[in-house]
């Protein structure tokens, strides 16, 4: 758990590291959009101001011409009048001529003739109209046309009088306006012309239709009082304005043009649609980037992501890991392979061999395993054991599983090695093996005790008869029969002989136990079934004829040689038999045999067996007790230590074979075990 600990803080700072790159991330993006809508709304808005100075401009001049066009007009009416005077000075072809004039501009009402104390001699009004002073006397508007001639007078030449509203029948009216022309003979002012002008008449005679149908034209004063107006100005989002001074002699006025331009005409600007498109374009490809951006940051969150699940995963594996390239230098360790040979990742990194936890009696060896991997072969899929040495010298025992590191490519870039610490392994298998052995001596000594016993009172008969042989011997020397010397030599040499012969028998008999506890020889050898049984018969004889057994052998002929540890062999068989013989010391066992039976198995592809079966017509084994047979230290007898069998079937299985029992008919048991043949007698 402590170990996890430095793993997922250090995860927590990175996770820290990404946030805090994705807020910054953000925000520069969030600038970036911000600054492009700035720029673009301030284009689409500088374009746009453009264009409207542009058509204001295209106003202010246009006004300017129809100013410049209605003055040139009111000159060449100015013109047409004198030489209306000069032409035509008698009544009648005064009046006929002012009618033709008057018919040709729309924008006459009236044109009189007055004598030089403003007396009228003649008047015309306009053919094309109703005579327009009919509701307004002309007395009531003299003052207007007075100051006008009087203007003329003092000019020599035209003066326009202010503009002034005359009411009509139909109870409307219209602003009108009088220019007032002197006529001079010799020096002297003789009269004066003056013509009224309708100023609506005049703005659409005046200026092009086109140009009233586009805006909305106007006389107004200089203070802003509107007089007369044509023309309407379409619908349209922006007004545009422009004002032009028309001045005349004695009369100012100001021509008003209002416009709109907007809604119909969207683009009408190339500038404008210009920008705009490139605008749009813009942020299309804006949003394109962003949309981008976000794949690509989540794409790097993911991975980010996966990255700090493999590092947190190879943090807390207990497997040591370790990458070399393809020239054997070490490119990666994880931390359990660190803590496993105690070096640090800065003194293993970058290392080739010699590796510093090889240890120095084996580096020759691991050189060579090392270069035979770089030639490119593959080690066994299974993994090999090996012995690592830490820093501070002590040898781990390393279980090493090696395979290709291929890249994205299919490339291999080198080896990935995956490391498991087998020291604890070995050392609990090390320790299980002596305990078994131990447990094994204590057993053999159990028997050897039993033995013992049973050796005391064997002993006895070979040590009585040489007793008694010893004495009769010392009896024939005591008392010598005379004569019969040659006799008695012949029965020293017999009973010495019977000596010798009870002697031997008594040192075969410690033999026999001596060779069973003092032989532990751990090698498998090729023995033949009926070395094992001579072996053992000695100290089974020993018990037989204490319990009353007969002990029968059976063995096959032309048996094969088995592969097996000797001395272990020998106690199984000694333990079954024995076993055996005690199931039948029983009262109600009159029958006591014991058969000890040695045949070929049935062979598997792996090897060839033989089998022995020991036999007894004892009391069976219960169905309570058969459950519990195999484990240690399961008796049913006093003296017993019930480690018998499970030692038995521990040592069978060591040798590959299996250990099993089944009731006899008609009573007893028989135990059956198997062992390979030597692999050359196949
Ligand atoms: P021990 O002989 O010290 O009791 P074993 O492991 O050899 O230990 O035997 C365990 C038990 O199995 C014995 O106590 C006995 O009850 C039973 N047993 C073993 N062999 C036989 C047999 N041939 N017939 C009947 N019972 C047997």
């Amino acid at each position: 758990m402590n170990s996890l600990r430095p793993g997922l803080h250090r995860l927590r700072q990175r996770l820290a590291l990404i946030w805090s790159l994705r807020d910054k991330r953000l925000s520069l993006w969030v600038a970036l959009v911000g600054l492009v809508t700035a720029v673009l709304i301030t284009l689409v808005w500088l374009a746009g101001r453009y264009e409207a100075s542009q058509v204001q401009a295209t106003l202010e001049r246009d006004t300017m011409d129809a100013v410049n066009d209605i003055r040139s007009g009111l000159m060449r009416d100015v013109q047409a009048l004198q030489a209306l005077q000069a032409n035509h000075n008698t009544a009648t072809a005064w009046s006929a001529e002012t009618i033709k004039l008057l018919r040709d501009h729309r924008n006459w009402l009236r044109v009189e003739w007055r004598d030089a104390h403003m007396q009228l001699r003649h008047h015309s009004d306009s053919p094309l109209r109703p005579p327009s002073f009919n509701k307004t006397p002309r007395s009531n508007v003299a003052n207007e046309f007075l100051q006008a001639c009087q203007r003329a007078r003092r000019f020599n030449g035209p003066a326009y009088s202010s503009s002034y509203f005359v009411p009509q029948d139909d109870g409307l009216g219209f602003e009108v306006m009088d220019v007032c022309l002197p006529l001079v003979a010799a020096g002297e002012t003789v009269g004066y012309i003056i013509t009224s002008y309708s100023l609506q008449e005049t703005l659409a005679e005046q200026l092009s239709p086109a140009f009233a149908r586009r805006n909305e034209v106007a006389f107004t004063e200089p203070d802003g009082t509107r007089l007369a107006i044509i023309g309407q100005h379409g619908r349209g989002v922006r007004l545009f304005s422009a004002t032009q001074l028309l001045d005349l002699p004695g009369l100012t006025l100001v021509l008003r043009v209002d416009g709109r331009r907007g809604a119909p005409e969207l683009f009408p600007n190339v500038l404008t649609a210009l920008v705009t498109a490139m605008s749009i374009a813009l942020v299309s490809v804006l949003v394109l980037l962003v949309k981008d951006s976000r794949r690509r940051m989540k794409a790097e969150r993911d991975l980010a992501e996966a990255l700090a699940f493999r590092k947190a995963m190879e943090d807390s594996l207990v497997t040591g890991l370790r990458a070399r390239d393809l020239q054997g230098r070490i490119t990666y360790v994880n931390p359990a392979f660190c803590q496993m040979v105690d070096f640090t990742p800065a003194e293993l990194l970058g290392h080739n061999a010699p590796m510093p936890y090889w240890p120095p009696e084996m580096v020759g060896e691991y050189q060579q395993r090392q270069a035979i991997r770089l030639a490119g072969n593959a080690p066994p899929r299974e993994g090999f054991e090996s012995v690592f040495m830490r820093k501070d010298g002590t040898r781990i025992s390393v279980l090493i599983i090696e395979a290709p590191l291929i890249n994205v490519l299919g490339q291999q870039t080198g080896w990935m090695s995956a490391f498991l610490d087998i020291s604890e392994q070995r050392r609990v298998e090390e320790m299980s093996r002596t305990s078994q052995e131990r447990l094994q001596a204590t057993a053999r000594l159990a028997t050897v005790g039993e033995m013992a016993s049973l050796l005391s009172h064997e002993l006895n008969q070979p040590l009585a008869a040489i007793a008694s042989y010893a004495n009769g011997s010392l009896n024939l020397l005591q008392d010598p029969q005379p004569g019969q010397q040659a006799q008695t030599l012949t029965d020293l040499h017999l009973a010495l002989k019977r000596i010798a012969e009870q002697a031997g028998r008594a040192g075969k008999i410690i033999n026999s136990v001596h060779d069973f506890v003092r032989r532990r020889d751990q090698d498998r050898e090729a023995v033949s079934p009926q070395a094992l049984i001579d072996a053992i018969m000695p100290l089974v004889q020993l018990q037989a004829r204490k319990l009353r057994t007969r002990v029968e052998i059976q063995l096959q002929a032309a048996l094969p040689t088995v592969w097996c540890d000797r001395t272990m062999v020998e106690q199984v068989l000694l333990n079954l038999a024995r076993n055996g013989m005690q199931a039948m010391d029983a009262p109600e066992c009159t029958e006591r045999v014991l058969q000890i039976q040695v045949r070929r198995a049935a062979s598997n592809l792996e090897h060839q067996w033989v089998e022995l079966a020991v036999t007894d017509l004892g009391s069976g084994i219960s169905a309570s007790v058969a459950t519990q047979l195999f484990t240690p230290f399961f008796t049913t007898k006093a003296e017993g230590m019930g480690l018998g069998l499970s030692l038995c079937r521990t040592v069978i299985e060591q040798h590959g074979g299996h250990l099993e029992f089944a009731p006899q008919q008609p009573r007893g048991t028989v135990f059956r075990f198997t062992l390979p043949v030597h692999p050359s007698r196949y």
